[in-house]
């Protein structure tokens, strides 16, 4: 968008329509109270090149095209998307989501206990692979489909929605029938072929960052799941690579504000993935509460030494409401009650 000074002649706005238009952009002329702008819809590099800062009249040339459309905030909404989950309310900058669980559905027992724990605790969602992304090939995969059932069980006995990873496109029938929310792993963010099927899936989906992936990357990639028409989408910042080692991922808290900012989707920020150390739950996710986080999803289990995955990050199930009671009050300071 091209931003004339308030003293700019007509003779200067048509100059600088004229030199879009021979670029082969579309010229909007919009003429305002005080000032004039030009929109130019089109090729955003083959607009910069034409140097249009310098032309007489012009005050400021802004860039409003951004790789994201259907994601941005700048788009289609205002209003920060809320939509419920099996009546659970997420998004809409009132609300504190709280999701929980196993990294992995290793038995009934082992479910059904921690989804009694985190609902207790006041969770309304319960997490757990089904199947599962591993580094190598020999580490446990999950149950699959037994997982699956054991996670029915669990919601039917808790009332607890279920959020469980979407993996391959070959799950997508299973995952239709027992999931209430589609996890997309950090992984697949970029599995495209994924994304629009998880997108047709007609269920809510969390969608997360990927290991090395931009903000831009990943709102590009939640516009491959609202393009099938499905608008209800959550974010996720897990951590992302860089040169710190000392935890398992760095959790890039300014992707929460800056994601709020450029989006109207809800964002979730999951700590456990992010540290890989359970020492630092808790700190990060009040810090996420802090920076005006939609949510968070957590990993819990009763007997974490004995974890088939991701142990060493889980929490105690025995300490999951001291730990809630604490991220409720940081999520209350921003206006936000728990779902
Ligand atoms: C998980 O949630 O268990 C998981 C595998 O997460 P991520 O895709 O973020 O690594
Ligand atoms: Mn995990």
């Amino acid at each position: 968008m091209i931003v004339m000074t308030p003293q700019a002649s007509e003779a200067q706005v048509a100059a600088v329509r004229e030199k879009l238009a021979a670029t082969g952009v579309h010229v909007l002329v919009m003429p305002g109270e005080l000032t004039t702008a030009i929109g130019a819809i089109g090729d955003p590099e083959r607009v910069g090149e034409l140097g249009l800062e310098g032309m007489a009249g012009v005050d400021r040339v802004v860039p409003i095209s951004r790789p994201y459309k259907l994601a941005s905030s700048e788009l289609a909404h205002h209003e920060p998307t809320r939509f419920e989950v099996e009546g659970h309310v997420v998004g809409g900058n009132e609300t504190f989501t709280l999701i929980a669980g196993p990294c992995t559905v290793e038995s009934s027992e082992q479910t059904l206990r921690v989804a009694r724990a985190v609902r207790d605790a006041g969770a309304s969602m319960l997490r757990g692979g089904a199947f599962k992304p591993r580094t190598s090939p020999f580490a446990f995969k999950g149950l699959g489909v037994l997982g699956l059932e054991l996670l029915a069980e669990a919601r039917a006995e808790t009332g607890l929605p279920v959020v469980t990873e979407f993996l391959d496109t070959t799950h997508a029938d299973a995952i239709a029938e027992y999931a209430d929310v589609i996890q997309i792993g950090a992984r697949n963010m970029q599995n495209y072929a994924l994304l629009e099927v998880a997108g047709k899936l007609g269920k809510p989906v969390l969608l997360k960052r990927g290991l090395s992936s931009s903000l831009d990357e990943l709102l590009q990639a939640a516009d491959y799941i609202l393009k099938e028409g499905n608008e209800r989408v959550m974010l996720c910042e897990r951590g992302i690579r860089t040169f710190e080692t000392a935890t398992r991922f760095t959790l890039d808290l300014g992707a929460v504000p800056w994601l709020k900012l450029h989006s109207h989707l809800p964002v979730i920020v999951d700590p456990s993935h992010a540290s890989g150390d359970r020492r630092l739950v808790e700190p990060l996710s009040r810090a996420a509460a802090a920076v005006g986080a939609d949510g968070i999803i957590v990993e819990v289990h009763e007997d974490p030494e004995k974890a088939l995955c991701d142990g060493p990050q889980a929490l105690y199930a025995r300490d999951f409401a001291a730990y809630v009671a604490s991220v409720a009050v940081h999520a209350a300071l921003c206006g936000r009650q728990l779902a």
